[in-house]
């Protein structure tokens, strides 16, 4: 939908609490292993990541496209790479800040390491399991193996099934999608706004923000290879039906 007038603040912010998406908030700051825009890839407090995370917040967003300076409309989040993020009134989201959509899911798939009765962690949290199979064989929840509390791993219960210790499988999993602020589209920018009034007032416009799913973004900043590999194992997974 297109909300032309909706830069009357109390316009805009029902439209938020209308259309917008819960988000988890977690706004990044640079860990202080950083040199020379390098992070320290053994570094106990980023993990190699060059950005640590501060306290979590729910905040409301909603997945924007502005046609021109004064049309903001509202779309969905499906593309599986990226989305423009407009965010509540009062939030000012930085580069590297993740945000959670955890009320939306997605599907995710990859390989987890089998252990002496547990999986290696899955990279999201499982919401749901779709799919595990090795080879030919397809497990069953419940019969072969649980989703352990902390949702990233599968516990074994069937000691005949259990696949070897070090065996690769796959998983496809419902997830919700989790994004990372990579941009920062229209920041600082106020319109003027005479509608409803005789006097002209500058108003504060909703800011703009380019958001990639994390998954891609790991990828393209840490290993290149490896986004590739992980590409095509979904490409593969998702179309085994
Ligand atoms: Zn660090």
């Amino acid at each position: 939908m297109a909300a032309g007038a909706s830069f009357i603040p109390e316009n805009f912010d029902a439209l938020i609490e209308k259309h917008g998406y819960k988000a988890i908030w977690k706004p990044a700051i640079v860990c202080e292993c950083m040199e020379e825009g390098q992070p320290y890839i053994h570094c106990p407090l980023c993990h190699g990541s060059g950005y640590r995370y501060l306290a979590k917040k729910r905040i409301r967003v909603v997945s924007s496209s502005f046609t021109n300076e004064q049309a903001l409309t509202i779309q969905g989040i499906n593309e599986p790479g990226q989305a423009y993020i407009t965010p509540e009134r009062g939030v000012i989201l930085g580069y590297r800040d993740k945000l959670d959509f955890y009320e939306t899911t997605c599907k995710h798939s990859q390989t987890l390491t089998m252990g002496r009765k547990q999986t290696s962690s899955t990279y999201r949290p499982i919401v749901q399991v779709s799919y595990v199979m090795e080879g030919e064989h397809i497990y069953e929840e419940n019969v072969d193996f649980v989703i352990d509390e902390g949702r990233h791993r599968l516990n074994w219960i069937d000691d005949a099934t259990k696949p070897r210790e070090g065996d690769k499988i796959s998983i496809l999993y419902i997830t919700s999608p989790e994004y990372v602020i990579t941009d920062m589209m229209h920041e600082f920018r106020s319109v003027r706004n005479n509608r409803g009034t005789t006097t002209p007032y500058a108003v504060e416009m909703p800011k703009q923000y380019l958001a990639k799913r994390l998954e891609f973004v790991y990828g393209e900043t840490v290993n290149r290879k490896k986004e590739e590999t992980k590409e095509e194992e979904t490409k593969e997974e998702l179309s085994y039906e």
